[in-house]
């Protein structure tokens, strides 16, 4: 029997409802008969123990604050909350309450170590990336049942490990992990497996002084034990924002950079800016507020549009917490936009509000200025086109869709009116970047384009082959 520590779990939570298990060993467990369940009372149902492993790995390395744990700490049943012992004898500096740890970096690097982990299989992986941060070699032994997991998990940390540039060995039942020093790191995607641990433990990697990038492929394989794990990790993570990587998506009115863009997040796991929809709501918040969109109310528009109480939920944008959305996405609502941003100070004033979208783990940003002005150093820059017939008929299409009616002529002369002014405004006219890659899509299908897009990132080896 291996993972003996998650059957006393087990035994422990009944003796906590009442039943008192007979055992035998570890061969035969016994409820007597007529056992029936007795209120504990209060509970604390405690937090995953394994789970934290990642954020106590992530403390004995942070520089600055470290890091609190809330939810589990020394009164844990969890076999894996001994995973803080292993973490402390790498150097980490942890206290810890009934329900909480504090972690922070105390021995840096960490010390090498060599430990049998039969009591912690699950956790164990998460101290085979620490070892890539040690002073000397980490040997892991008795972990045998790593081979019989969602995958060969000793042949995969290995394999994932030597692609970052570490020396592994390893045997039947052991890995010995030997450190990774500065200049040594190589950038790397990641395979996993589809076990969750691998990508966990690989999003370790990431915080290697050579600063070189790793991608963890199918991040959502986290999904088994912890749907939001990179959102908790990006939540305690800091990146200066050139590392966190934007594509840029410009081009005229209805050349569907919306759904490009938005699918190709989508597929990246990445933030979206619409970066019209901001002139849109700034439009909007001005008309309510009784202005006109002119440059006689140029100053009283920037200032809205400096602290524009904006909010996107999916698809739905909130304006002091009032849905927009209709409001905002009409022909009209796009003629205004187009209005205001002709307007320098205004285009300014939304500058800090559309920085602020760049968030790990990236992010997709759609306009006609994002790879010009607000974002010149993107990896990737994608200029939209489609032929002015396409665009009127996809928008007709769409407002048809929405209930709206509409005229295919009408909306073909108004969109060619709001490139015109897009196109000759002084500031930030619509004009592809420099080196933006030019994507006429008249004649593509939506996916071909995303998978178009997809081709072009994958090829700028942002992270690697
Ligand atoms: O992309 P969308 O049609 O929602 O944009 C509405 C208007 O907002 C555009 O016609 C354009 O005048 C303006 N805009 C802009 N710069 C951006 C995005 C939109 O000037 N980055």
């Amino acid at each position: 029997l291996i993972s003996k520590p998650y059957i006393e779990i087990t035994l422990n939570l009944l003796a906590r409802f009442g039943i008192a298990v007979e055992r035998h060993g570890w061969e035969r467990f016994v409820i007597p008969a007529g056992s029936r369940y007795q209120s504990p009372g209060s509970i604390h149902v405690e937090a995953d123990a394994s789970s934290a492993s990642y954020f106590i790995a992530l403390g004995a390395m942070a520089e600055g604050q470290g890091i609190r744990i809330q939810g589990v700490g020394a009164d844990s049943i969890q076999g894996d909350i001994r995973f803080m012992d292993a973490a402390a004898q790498m150097g980490a500096q942890i206290t810890s309450g009934p329900n909480w740890l504090e972690i922070q970096r105390g021995t840096w690097p960490l010390k090498g170590i060599t430990l049998d982990c039969n009591h912690i299989p699950d956790a164990a992986m998460t101290l085979a990336v620490m070892a890539l941060y040690a002073d000397g070699p980490t040997t892991l032994r008795n972990i045998a049942s790593w081979r019989v997991k969602e995958t060969d998990r000793i042949t995969a940390m290995a394999a994932e490990s030597r692609k970052l540039g570490a020396t592994v060995e390893e045997g039947p039942d052991w890995i010995t992990i030997h450190p990774l020093p500065a200049g040594h790191w190589r950038r790397a995607s990641i395979h996993t497996y589809d076990d969750h641990r691998v990508a966990m433990c690989f999003s370790l990697a990431a915080f290697n002084a050579d600063q070189v990038p790793v991608r963890i492929e199918d991040p959502k394989c986290v999904a088994k034990t912890f749907p939001d794990y990179f959102e908790a990790l990006f939540s305690v993570a800091h990146t200066a924002s050139p590392h966190i990587p934007v594509i840029c998506i410009d081009g005229p009115t209805a050349s569907g950079k919306g759904t490009l863009a938005s699918r190709v997040a989508a597929q990246l796991g990445y933030h979206y800016l619409d970066s019209g929809a901001l002139y849109r709501v700034t439009a909007h918040a001005a008309l309510q507020a009784g202005l006109t969109l002119e440059a006689a109310d140029e100053a009283a528009i920037a200032k809205l549009a400096r602290r524009l109480p904006v909010r996107f939920e999916g698809e739905q944008v909130l304006l002091d917490n009032v849905d927009v959305t209709d409001a905002i996405r009409s022909e009209q609502g796009g003629m205004n936009a187009s209005k205001v941003s002709v307007l320098p100070t205004v285009r300014e004033a939304l500058i800090d509000l559309q920085h602020s979208f760049q968030r790990l783990p990236g992010l997709l940003a759609d306009g006609r200025d994002m790879g010009t002005v607000i974002f010149p150093n993107a990896p990737l820059k994608v200029f939209l086109t489609a032929s002015a017939a396409q665009r009127a008929e996809r928008r007709h299409k769409q407002l048809i869709l929405k209930g709206f009616s509409a005229n295919i002529d009408g909306l073909r002369a108004d969109l060619e009116a709001r490139d015109a002014r897009d196109m000759s405004r002084s500031v930030a006219p619509l004009l592809p970047a420099q080196d933006a890659l030019q994507l006429d899509n008249s004649s593509l299908t939506i996916e071909a384009s995303v998978e178009q897009v997809m081709v072009w990132w994958q090829s700028r080896q942002v992270f690697g082959a």
